[in-house]
C-alpha cells in the first residue's frame, strides 16, 4: 500500500511484469517492422517511462518524437481545438507507431490519430502500455497492448495522480 498526496493505491503491476511485459511488446514491434524505417511518437508526459524502457529494446532504424497534446479554446465558436505540440519531424510517408502510456476512453487517441494521418502517414499504429477496454469507447484501439487493466485509476510508471507519483517504478491501482 503506498500514497500519493491525499489517496492510498494498492500494488498492481509488478516493475518486474511491466519490464518483461515491455520486453514482449518490443519484440512483437522488432518482428512486425522488420527491415522498415519507423518514427516513434511518444506521447508525453505520461508515456516518458514506458518510452524509455520500451525503445531500448528496439533494433529497427528509428527515429523518436516527443509530442504533447494540448487542448485550447479556439477564438471562433468551433470550441475547443486540439493540437500536437512538439512535432518537428516530418513524418510523410513513414511508417509511424504512437507510444502511449495508457488508451481510456480513447478520446485523446482518436484526436492524436487524425491530427497524425492529417500529416500523411504510410502506416499509423498504437503501443500502450496499459488499455481500458470497459471504458473505451473509441475508433482507435492499441495494437500493441502491455495490459488490459479493469476500468480502474492507476499510478506510476509515468502516469501521475495530480502530476505526482510518475516516477514509481510499479503501477499501483486506487483502493476502493
Ligand atoms: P482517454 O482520452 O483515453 O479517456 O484518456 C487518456 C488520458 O487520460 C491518458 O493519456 C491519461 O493521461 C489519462 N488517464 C486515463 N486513465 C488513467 C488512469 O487510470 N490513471 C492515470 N494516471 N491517468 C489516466
Amino acid at each position: 500500500m503506498i500514497q500519493v498526496l491525499d489517496k492510498r493505491f494498492t500494488a498492481f503491476l509488478s516493475a518486474g511484469s511491466i519490464q518483461e511485459r515491455i520486453r514482449e511488446m518490443a519484440g512483437q514491434i522488432n518482428a512486425d517492422y522488420k527491415g522498415k524505417e519507423v518514427t516513434f511518437v511518444v506521447i508525453l508526459n505520461g508515456a516518458f517511462m514506458f518510452a524509455g524502457d520500451l525503445l531500448k529494446h528496439i533494433q529497427l532504424d528509428c527515429e523518436i518524437a516527443f509530442v504533447k497534446v494540448s487542448s485550447y479554446k479556439g477564438t471562433e465558436s468551433s470550441g475547443r481545438v486540439d493540437e500536437i505540440i512538439g512535432l518537428t519531424n516530418d513524418i510523410a510517408d513513414r511508417d509511424v507507431v504512437i507510444v502511449e502510456d495508457i488508451v481510456d476512453t480513447g478520446i485523446t487517441m482518436d484526436k492524436i490519430v487524425k491530427i497524425l494521418n492529417a500529416n500523411g502517414c504510410r502506416s499509423l499504429q498504437i503501443a500502450s502500455l496499459l488499455f481500458k477496454p470497459d471504458a473505451f469507447n473509441g475508433k482507435n484501439p492499441p495494437h500493441y497492448t502491455g495490459f488490459s487493466i479493469e476500468n480502474k485509476f492507476v499510478v506510476g510508471y509515468g502516469l501521475d495522480y495530480n502530476e505526482h507519483g510518475r516516477n514509481l517504478d510499479a503501477i499501483y491501482q486506487l483502493t476502493d
